[in-house]
């Protein structure tokens, strides 16, 4: 099988209302969606969808890449991944996002051609996962509200962000945990805003309200992680900290982190978060996939890798929750609250109509 075409579709995703976490508040995204068209007939799709504060790419940049790698790839054999991506590699450095864009089409090519879906592509055996939702920085009421319309729709774990006001994050944490009760995981993501020393003091003050923190310092401040892991009671997860398998090797060789959370737009796509979980589980520390504000070609990716892999843990794949679901597409997973059952269809299981 040859590639005869690479495509990519800037589209517009509206969110149902403003996302806010410690750098900027959201009201709509744009992303793209590669379409890898083959000799064989078959058709792949993938999403490039960077976010500048945490790839430095945007989907300018991204589109950019894409119409070069666009150039760089017709004729090669979508299977070979690890071909694609070292061609992907020495042609440009950087531009994770859009190698992951190109990386999930190919899987999905891959998929198809095998007519397996790929959470037995990539050697799973179940087909469903438990996802979080995530609540942006709100008032203490307003995140109580919808913390509990979570719930009521089964959502088992959720993850606040935090970081800009101490007493108001404090106050957001306890009015939550007493709207939800004690039989939900309440995990927090400080998105780089606070200090080591901060991060302790912090944490100390949730005590067990909450079970875990992600990225409560800079993302090149990796060496006080492992002085916070000892000093925090709550699990520690890193996420902006690590892009590549060589940022995760140095993370838990430091013994820097509980848990690393990878997505596929920081990792050039399945083939590097593929990497990184290995090293992750070589050294006892678990994974969960997180994204990016992505729509379903994305997170279905993901959710197919956490189906496929014991040692992914945790999965935060709700950007679609936060979309007015666009018209061209359709499959992929279907949720019923935190427990998505992905379809039985080869590649992604998806139909996208561009
Ligand atoms: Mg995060």
């Amino acid at each position: 099988m040859k590639i005869t075409k690479i495509e990519t579709f800037r589209q517009q995703v509206e969110l149902t209302e403003p996302f806010k976490i410690s750098f900027r508040t959201i009201t709509a995204v744009d992303t793209l969606i590669v379409k890898i068209s083959t000799d064989a007939g078959l058709v792949g799709f993938g999403e490039a969808s960077p976010i500048e504060q945490v790839t430095a790419e945007s989907v300018d940049t991204e589109q950019v890449a894409l119409d070069f790698f666009a150039d760089l790839l017709v004729g090669s054999d979508p299977c070979a991944i690890e071909a694609l991506h070292t061609k992907m590699d020495s042609a440009l450095a950087g531009h994770t996002a859009a190698k992951a864009g190109i990386d999930i089409a190919c899987f999905d090519l891959l998929g198809k051609q095998a007519g397996l879906p790929l959470w037995k592509l990539l050697g799973g055996n179940a087909n469903q996962i438990v996802s979080d939702v995530t609540l942006g920085i709100e008032s203490p009421e307003k995140a109580a509200q919808d913390a509990k319309k979570w719930v009521a729709q089964g959502f088992t774990e959720l993850k606040l962000k935090v970081g800009v006001d101490d007493a108001s994050d404090l106050a957001t944490v306890k009015a939550v945990r007493e709207a939800v009760g004690p039989d939900i995981d309440l995990r927090l993501d400080a998105n780089q805003a606070w200090t080591a020393k901060h991060t302790i003091h912090m944490m100390a003050q949730f005590g067990d309200l909450v079970s875990a923190v992600e990225q409560p310092l800079p993302a090149d401040d990796t060496r006080d992680l492992a002085l916070v892991r000892a000093n925090i009671d709550q699990q520690l997860m890193v996420d902006e900290s690590v892009h590549s398998a060589k940022d995760a090797l140095k993370i838990v060789a430091d013994g820097g982190a509980d848990l690393i959370n990878i997505k596929l737009q920081k990792s050039s796509g399945l083939w590097g978060a593929e990497q990184i979980n290995a090293i992750a589980e070589s050294a006892g520390v678990n994974t969960m996939l997180g994204c990016m504000l992505e729509t379903k070609v994305g997170l279905t990716a993901a959710a197919h890798f956490v189906a496929a892999h014991k040692n992914v843990h945790f999965a935060d794949l709700d950007g679609f929750l936060t979309f007015k679901a666009p018209a061209w597409l359709h499959g992929g997973f279907e949720n019923d609250g935190g427990v998505f059952t992905l379809s039985d269809e080869p590649g992604l299981g998806m139909t996208i109509d561009l």
